[in-house]
């Protein structure tokens, strides 16, 4: 059909600028064509030969039907499994005006906190919600999962133990067995032993430093824990309890009968259970703790005006600050989900939080009851919301019926066990007991439904039943309306700057367009609604989608296989790092422990290979942001015996596409080494070269960066690793679902393809550009990059470039200069709040400088108006420097202005207001106002303060 010649590519709308535009921006480089600018950026010897092999591009009509079919695939039976994983209500108005929200997906992580007050609370009531239901002081605002939650905590209570000798953590024999599983993958770098046993007096042995235990039980009931946590503790060891959210609204807290960490996930709380996520998990404990907490903690402090504000609190702890030395590796963490469970607690309070879980109660008693009385044995004596039936020789007929009525059960031998959730209702309750009556040939009519109704009584000990109050502030006590809860949603949502406003060039970070139709699949129930222990043959959509993934991203980065387990970056890191290390092992190397990481490196790095048991030694990078071979291949030589790895990031994190990684590569294999490519630059490489060809051989992917999953301010994300062929045994295995064979790592991940729902925004990106589409993206982001190199470089000097005066696809402004006339790179950053944008990466990989990455999708108007920004900032920076400004008295030091200070009746500034606020005309079509003026970072840390404080305390401190 040669003549129908007009078909609209995705690539058009995907990359920003349009051919005229490219053209504008190709003549002002002093160029001819998009690929003799890569020709000048990319060194020839690293260039791909080939053009990648994907299949043809998709339109977005095209795609979504494509995607569709793929969803009938997976049947979505009503899921009774548990054990960790349950259906949900989401509320229309969180997933609309949230989940599907471009306003709350798109954001970063709120490293800007002046722009960023709406997430920063909505976090805030999260950890509100977490410190209410645990009973405990401090909560931080999300982990990626609850197993991985249960191994920081294990990590955190055996860094603080007090007895030094003791190496062994005692695990509920009950606990899930995925969080087991993460727990075995944790344990071996630091020689912890788990003794994954009953809980009791007598396991307490000398060794132990630290308890895990389930609450409820895997198997669903309750005990009592009191006395043993007190005899616990009486032995200076400590406990840490993986907690049911739902169960604690009826439930006597943890907190309040002795952990010191309670850990779970949060997805019961409106978050689809996704085949497996993104969820939030929580992870809260005593003030004690504080400064070992893993990831991020949001904290009330004030505002250049004194008005209250949010911001993240004790960074310090941080990978990016304290590197190989930090409390964890979490960067990317599940900042989305935690601010839609915020939203779910908030909407229902804590009455309805209770109703709902009261209803699950009665209703798994009702269960219990009415298949009582047709003559099985129920096995929980007490519990929240999961019943366990003998079955004896049943069991097989039993799961067939099941089957057929579309249910799917927890079978464990004889055993069945169901998980009332949420959306259970009382004919769901009915059609269980009729697949329980109908298998030994009774029916209904053989149970009386009112006497198991009037048997409802409780089933939770009475010494556990909660007495104290919960989410009493009045956030979680005033929109209970839908009116009112639009309303809050949206209050918060218009204090955030989001992809929404404007670009946010965020270096390292490829803030790049997060397309509808890539996100419109995600909240289908087809890929919502899966459990992700569901039996097999209910997944063959999931499956192909991931393989089509996995041969399409193999692709990409000359790869043999991917593991779709880690769910973030770090986590790629970490789960790369321990294949290195099996790898290592199975060849009898058992002592090499040295990790080579240049000291440009991203602060995850060193934290995951600390985490991984690695001792890290920094390479230098001379004075071009190169690494210094020379230093490379003398401590490459130096700890040839204990090599194990070295780590790099490609281009490098100084936007330099190094011309020696091909030399690197191959020192480190001289010399027993692997190398594990941090694939966050990936967007610089896709379709140019690629990890494989390089010569690493393991890599992560950012799928939240390169692969359009967005950010959801501050997470959800995926970190998939790649392995060269040698490696691929090695690859995450896991307790419930095989993902890889005899050979592999336990789990790294509490579900077995991590985050599985969002996969299909990637799967959606791939297909949507095709080879060429995905090439030109990559060409696209160079383009933009060193446009705006050339815009601004006569304004900021750029650090670091390659041989022919290139960059890669991001650039670092040197703002260090500035400091001779006080002006710091923070107050650049705040100052772009008042022409609209955010800023870029400040202070990483070097200090005092900014690191601009624009991506492909931004067009050349938008690059226009953020240079036209940093170009006006500099000459007000301009004017201090000639004397004519003052040094602190300047828009600049006052800089974020909020509406009320430019609007108020006094003004007693040296510049105008409009100066203020309206520095350029284009604002005057569209201005974003920082809801609060610049943050007190010292205050929020000197006095912690992190869950929604009453009017009260908050004076008081
Ligand atoms: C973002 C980033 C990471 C960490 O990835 P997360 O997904 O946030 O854990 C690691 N290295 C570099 C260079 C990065 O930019």
């Amino acid at each position: 059909m040669s003549k129908i010649h007009f078909q609209e590519k995705f690539e058009s709308r995907h990359n920003g600028p349009s051919q005229v535009e490219v053209n504008e921006m190709l003549s002002a480089l002093g160029v001819d064509a998009v690929d003799q600018l890569i020709d000048q950026t990319v060194p020839s010897q690293i260039r791909a030969k080939n053009a990648l092999n994907l299949p043809a591009a998709l339109s977005e009509t095209a795609y979504l039907k494509r995607a569709k079919q793929i969803a009938e695939k997976n049947k979505v039976f009503k899921s009774y499994i548990g054990q960790g994983y349950y259906d949900v209500i989401l509320p229309g108005v969180i997933q609309r005006n949230v989940f599907e929200n471009p306003g709350w997906y798109t954001q970063y992580t709120p490293y800007q906190a002046e722009i960023a007050q709406g997430r920063l609370q909505a976090l805030l009531n999260f950890q509100t919600v977490i410190t209410d239901f645990t009973g405990l002081e401090i909560a931080n605002a999300s982990l990626l999962d609850e197993a991985t939650a249960a191994a920081e905590a294990m990590f955190m209570l055996y860094s603080a133990r007090k007895n030094k000798a003791a190496n062994t953590f005692l695990v509920s024999e009950k606990a899930f067995p995925q969080t087991i599983d993460v727990l075995k993958t944790r344990a071996i770098s630091f020689g912890i032993e788990l003794k994954i046993a009953s809980v009791s007096e007598s396991n307490l042995t000398d060794d132990v430093f630290a308890v895990f235990l389930q609450y409820p039980l895997g198997d669903g009931s309750i005990i009592d824990y009191k006395a043993f946590a007190d005899a616990v503790h009486a032995k200076g060891m400590t406990i840490c309890v993986a907690a049911d959210l739902m169960s604690l609204a009826l439930l006597t807290p943890p907190g309040e009968w002795g952990a010191d960490v309670v850990v779970g996930n949060s997805q019961r709380f409106g978050v689809p259970m996704g085949f497996g996520g993104p969820h939030a998990a929580f992870f809260a404990t005593k003030d004690a703790y504080k400064r070992n907490i893993p990831g991020r903690i949001i904290g009330v402090t004030s505002d250049s005006n004194g008005n209250y504000a949010l911001r993240m609190a004790l960074q310090t702890r941080e990978q990016h600050i304290r590197r190989d030395k930090a409390s964890s590796n979490i960067c990317t963490a599940q900042a989305l989900l935690a601010i839609m469970a915020s939203f779910y607690a908030v909407y229902h309070g804590p009455q309805g939080i209770k109703n709902i879980a009261s209803r699950i109660n009665d209703l798994a008693q009702l269960l219990d009851h009415a298949v009582q009385s047709l003559g099985y044995t129920q096995l929980n004596k007490t519990y929240f919301d999961t019943v366990r039936f003998e079955l004896g020789e049943h069991a097989g007929s039993l799961k067939a019926e099941a089957l057929n009525n579309e249910m799917n059960f927890n079978y464990n031998g004889t055993e069945v066990k169901i998980s009332i959730d949420e959306t259970t209702t009382f004919e769901d309750i009915q059609t269980i007991t009729k697949v329980f009556a109908k298998i030994i040939g009774k029916t209904l009519s053989d149970v009386d439904f009112d006497a198991a109704e009037k048997a409802i009584s409780s089933s939770i000990p009475a010494e556990l039943v909660r007495q104290s109050a919960y989410l009493t502030h009045p956030i979680f006590n005033s929109y209970h309306s839908e009116h009112e809860m639009l309303r809050y949603i949206k209050s918060l949502e218009a204090k955030d700057l989001s992809l929404c406003h404007s670009m946010i060039p965020l270096g390292s970070c490829t803030m790049k367009l997060n397309a509808t139709a890539e996100m419109v699949p995600v909240t289908w129930a087809q890929f919502g609604g899966l459990h992700p222990f569901a039996p097999l043959d209910q997944t063959s959509g999931y499956m192909q989608l991931i393989g089509e993934l996995n041969d399409w991203l193999s692709e990409i980065t000359g790869f043999a296989k991917m593991s779709f387990q880690p769910n973030s970056g770090a986590q790629g890191e970490y789960a790369g790092l321990m294949v290195i290390r099996a790898y290592h092992e199975s060849r009898g190397d058992h002592n090499r422990n040295i990790c080579l990481i240049p000291a440009s490196a991203h602060g995850t790095n060193p934290a995951s290979a600390s985490m991984a048991g690695l001792k890290v030694v920094v390479v230098k990078c001379d004075d071009f942001g190169n690494i210094d071979v020379a230093d490379l291949k003398a401590k490459a030589e130096e700890h040839a015996a204990n090599l194990n790895s070295l780590m790099v990031t490609y281009p490098s994190t100084h936007g330099v596409f190094e011309e020696s990684i091909i030399e690197i590569c191959e020192i480190i294999h001289a010399n027993g080494g692997q190398v594990y490519m941090d694939g966050a630059n990936m967007n610089a490489q896709v379709g140019l070269t690629s990890p494989g060809h390089i010569g690493a051989d393991v890599c992560h992917l950012n799928l939240h960066k390169t692969f359009c999953i967005p950010h959801g301010g501050g997470g959800p994300g995926m970190g998939p690793i790649g392995v060269a062929k040698h490696l691929v045994p090695f690859l995450p295995n896991h307790e419930v679902v095989e993902t890889s064979g005899e050979e592999g790592i336990h789990a790294v991940s509490a579900a077995p393809f991590g985050s599985a729902s969002i996969l299909v925004i990637s799967h959606a990106y791939i297909a949507m550009m095709g080879g060429d589409g995905l090439t030109n993206a990559t060409k696209t982001a160079i383009l933009n990059a060193n446009y705006i190199k050339s815009r601004l470089e006569n304004h900021y000097p750029v650090l670091y470039s390659g041989i022919n005066g290139r960059c890669a696809h991001e650039m670092i402004l040197d703002c260090r200069n500035f400091k001779n006339v006080g002006v710091e790179v923070a107050d650049i950053a705040k100052r772009l709040m008042d022409y609209g944008f955010h800023a870029p990466t400040v202070s990483f990989p070097v200090a005092g400088t900014l690191m601009v990455e624009p991506t492909e999708s931004e067009s050349k108007a938008e690059l226009d108006r953020f240079c036209d920004a940093l170009i006006a900032i500099r000459q007000e920076i301009a004017a201090i420097e000639s004397g004519e400004i003052d040094q602190t008295e300047n828009v600049l030091k006052h800089a974020p202005h909020t509406a009320a200070v430019v609007t108020a009746d006094e003004w007693t500034r040296s510049y105008s207001r409009q100066t203020a606020a309206y520095p350029l005309d284009y604002l005057k079509a569209h201005k974003f106002w920082p809801s609060v003026g610049r943050v007190n970072e010292s205050q929020g840390d000197r006095t912690l303060i992190c869950s929604c404080p009453s009017i009260e305390e908050y004076m008081e401190a």
